[in-house]
């Protein structure tokens, strides 16, 4: 452990006076890991405030962006931008949604939202969304970012013993702080290109507040919307859970930025006293029939509060059901993991039946894919066939199936106001932030277009994911990500992927 922490890098060495590299590609002079990571971060943070001020300059140094259109540098310089011709699902239910309508961006929000708008001023661009689905970005509830570089690992594992024992125990514990950045950087950056907008970072890897600010830094540098889910770490040099107190007062100061705050926890009676202390949701994991008790517990000494997320929740009680609805509760449902790796039975009926709308998540992707659609898939799949199969039985007075409509908003509108984002994204709504993805209904896999809703849940993969905004920011553009150096950023994942092995004695199995 000493050993550890002498060796661990620090983003607070990291140099302010940044000085911008041309050739912003990756190189292979050897250095040492901790130089490369914390040049790699530099360079990414580089990337990042370069696309704030000088978007060309930018994507001139990304080696996928000198691929990309030209047109992108007009669309990062433009205060407004309109999305032309679109099929529009906003998901707003006062709004509605459009087999054609134009979309217009302004400043970073989303300005208006009909048919035929009329744009004159020479400071805007107009972009052709014929043929294309626009739809607010998905938000993913519930995903460890720092394992990452662990994809796969345990590919036919389960919950227990496998994961307690290879993840939670033998490799988490093996991180250093260039491993946190390289894991949730990568794991970040697929999501925006896979669509995910937003997403909670149940950041259970916080061993010392170096990786805790590394852990940070690399949500900052990836451009996406994220919940900080503040977890605990291993060993005598964790700060959990006092540390948020300097996250507080530091990283998270302004509320007028991409990244918010929450604690993570078990159902854990202190750990929730001190988030109602210092005022933040409580994100809980391995909410399940086996710990309701605590959960009921939890309740009678009122420490629950609106906001707070339970994830899993898999074979509660109706009372628990009615605890959670009633103290304002929302939850996540890992529908693929939780099948896959023996949680128990998906709660999609269960949350639907005691007027839960759940949201989705991914949780690990060191078993299963974290792309929405294969989220949103097994949600429609699953909830289906557990009806079907009832009425097959004979039995009576069924609930109703779920439509692909119902889905779509589990992976959206549902997942904002789990992560206490609705007010800002979730559906395409005037005034809210622009966080939206431009997904190609013109390919093999879903043309010719009958319906858009089951197009984009039934149909499309991560394939058809053209573009992606943040905040009215282009951070993939006609297919590839905007401002990211990839070669770089899977030489860190590979080499962090190597140190974590080495340092744990884990051998991969790739072939079996
Ligand atoms: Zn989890």
């Amino acid at each position: 452990m000493s050993e550890r922490r002498n060796e661990s890098s620090s983003i607070a060495e990291m140099p302010d006076d940044i000085h911008l590299e041309p050739g912003f590609h990756a190189d292979h002079h050897p250095e040492s890991s901790r130089r490369r990571f914390l040049k790699s971060a530099a360079r990414l943070a580089v990337a990042g405030a370069l696309a704030e001020t000088l978007p060309g300059v930018a994507l001139a140094q990304g080696a996928e962006a000198r691929n990309a259109d030209p047109g992108l540098s007009q669309i990062q310089a433009a205060r407004r931008v309109l999305l032309r011709g679109g099929v529009v699902l906003t998901l707003d239910r006062q709004i509605g949604d459009f087999a054609e309508a134009d979309v217009l961006i302004e400043g970073g929000a989303i300005r208006e939202i009909r048919p035929n708008i009329a744009i004159s001023d020479e400071n805007a661009v107009v972009i052709d969304a014929a043929n294309r689905v626009i739809a607010p970005g998905f938000i993913d509830t519930h995903h460890h970012f720092y394992q990452g570089i662990l994809r796969n690992i345990l590919t036919n594992g389960l919950l227990n013993p496998d994961y307690f024992r290879d993840i939670n125990n033998t490799l988490t514990a093996a991180y250093r702080p260039e491993d946190v950045y390289a894991g949730v950087l990568v794991t970040a950056l697929s999501m925006i290109d896979m669509g995910t907008t937003a997403a909670v970072d149940t950041a259970q890897v916080q061993h010392t507040p170096e990786h805790t600010d590394a852990n940070i830094r690399a949500l900052q540098d990836s451009g996406m919307r994220a919940v900080f889910a503040y977890w605990q770490g291993t060993g005598a040099a964790s700060q959990y859970p006092q540390d948020i107190t300097r996250l507080q007062r530091t990283t998270f100061g302004s509320k007028d930025q991409l990244l918010t705050l929450a604690i993570g926890s078990t159902l854990n009676a202190k750990i929730f006293a001190f988030a109602r202390e210092v005022g933040v949701p409580a994100v809980s994991h391995g909410v399940s029939g086996a710990t309701e008790t605590t959960l009921m517990q939890l309740g009678d000494m009122g420490l629950l509060r609106p906001g707070d997320e339970y994830v899993h929740c898999n074979h509660l009680s109706d009372a628990a059901w009615r605890l959670i609805k009633d103290s304002g509760g929302h939850v996540s449902l890992a529908v693929p993991i939780e099948m896959a790796m023996g949680h128990g039975m998906p709660a999609i009926q269960d949350a639907l039946d005691h007027g839960i709308r759940p949201s989705l998540s991914s949780d690990v992707d060191v078993t299963m894919a974290q792309d929405p659609f294969t989220i949103m898939r097994s949600t429609f799949t699953l909830q289906r066939l557990l009806v079907l199969q009832r009425a097959r039985s004979g039995e009576q007075k069924l609930p109703p199936l779920l439509t692909c409509r119902d889905v779509l908003e589990f992976a959206t509108i549902e997942g904002a106001r789990c992560a206490q984002l609705d007010g800002k994204v979730g559906t395409l709504t005037p005034g809210k932030d622009a966080d939206l993805v431009v997904l190609r209904a013109d390919r093999l896999n879903v043309w010719p277009l009958n319906n858009a809703p089951g197009a984009v849940v039934n149909l499309m993969n991560p394939g058809n994911v053209e573009s992606v905004l943040v905040a009215g920011k282009v951070r993939k553009w006609l297919g590839n990500l905007v401002g990211v150096d990839m070669p770089r950023v899977l030489q860190l994942a590979q080499e962090s992927r190597n140190a974590v092995l080495r340092r744990a004695g884990f051998n991969v199995n790739m072939l079996d």
